[in-house]
């Protein structure tokens, strides 16, 4: 079978997302305070990562969980770019805060539970910030596609898919991480795809061998859930790795 995997380039702050190299987006699933998330990046930055992703809003399934910083800690994260040089990607879930996202983030990222969101879709489809697309963890590829088409349609062609695991009726992971989609969503759409093995796995120990498994599959990059101290993580301590681990990652995947 004859299948496309020429994906057009993303361009995020002079990198490229799509091309033959693979981007490395890695930090805590929530920003907690200005030393985590300046410490996490600098030492992110010193293993090779090459963007800095951090919650400051949080979709939590339990309303009584942690909710992340809100615009505080996007002032924290623009202090850690300043210090790294790192771009920042973070999740918008509310259009009230859309025109300080597209001052100040260089990725704006759709999390899994607003992927049916279509007025936020519709709404980050009238800029031209690079999105990137979750796939809803009970979507079809084909439901995913048509979200990015939401995006596309409303005039933003800066589209980065990531698969993130769906819900099966497998509960030994948290998610089932689907790495045929890798593929399929390349030939489908000729949009970059990354891969986000902590959220596919919700297992601290199996985020390396299934991150050198997408890029295996052709995956343009990694969405990395790391921290200083992954053990004290205020959200998802249990698929965050350490930055040594990261490190070890992103030398295996750059060979
Ligand atoms: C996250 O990226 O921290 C997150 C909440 O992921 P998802 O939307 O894939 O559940
Ligand atoms: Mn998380």
């Amino acid at each position: 079978m004859n299948w496309n995997f020429n994906v057009r380039e993303i361009d995020v702050e002079g990198i490229k997302i799509g091309g033959s190299n693979h981007v490395i987006i890695a930090g805590p699933c929530s920003v907690e305070n200005y030393e985590q998330i300046t410490s996490i990046a600098i030492q992110a930055k010193a293993a090779g990562a090459n963007m800095l992703r951090g919650g400051i809003f949080k979709p939590r399934t339990n309303p009584n969980d942690f909710q992340g910083l809100g615009i505080e800690g996007l002032e924290y994260l623009i202090e850690a770019k300043k210090m790294t040089g790192l771009p920042i990607v973070t999740e918008l879930m509310d259009t009230k805060y859309l025109q300080a996202f597209v001052d100040y983030v260089d990725i704006i990222q759709i999390g899994s539970r607003n992927m049916y969101n279509y007025s936020l879709l519709k709404a980050v489809g009238e800029t031209k910030k690079p999105i990137l697309l979750k796939r809803g963890f009970s979507a079809t590829i084909r439901e995913w596609i048509l979200a990015a088409e939401h995006i596309s349609k409303a005039g933003n062609e800066n589209i980065i898919f990531c698969e993130r695991g769906i819900r099966t009726f497998e509960d030994y992971t948290r998610n089932t991480l689907d790495l045929a989609a890798v593929p399929i969503i390349q030939k489908e759409t000729g949009y970059p795809i990354i891969v986000d093995p902590s959220h596919g796995t919700g297992i601290r120990a199996l985020v390396g061998i299934m991150s050198e498994a997408a890029i295996t599959a052709g995956a343009n990059g990694l969405l990395i859930e790391a921290h200083t101290h992954p053990e004290l993580s205020i959200s998802d301590k249990d698929q965050t790795i350490d930055i040594n681990e990261l490190k070890l990652i992103i030398n295996r995947v750059n060979k």
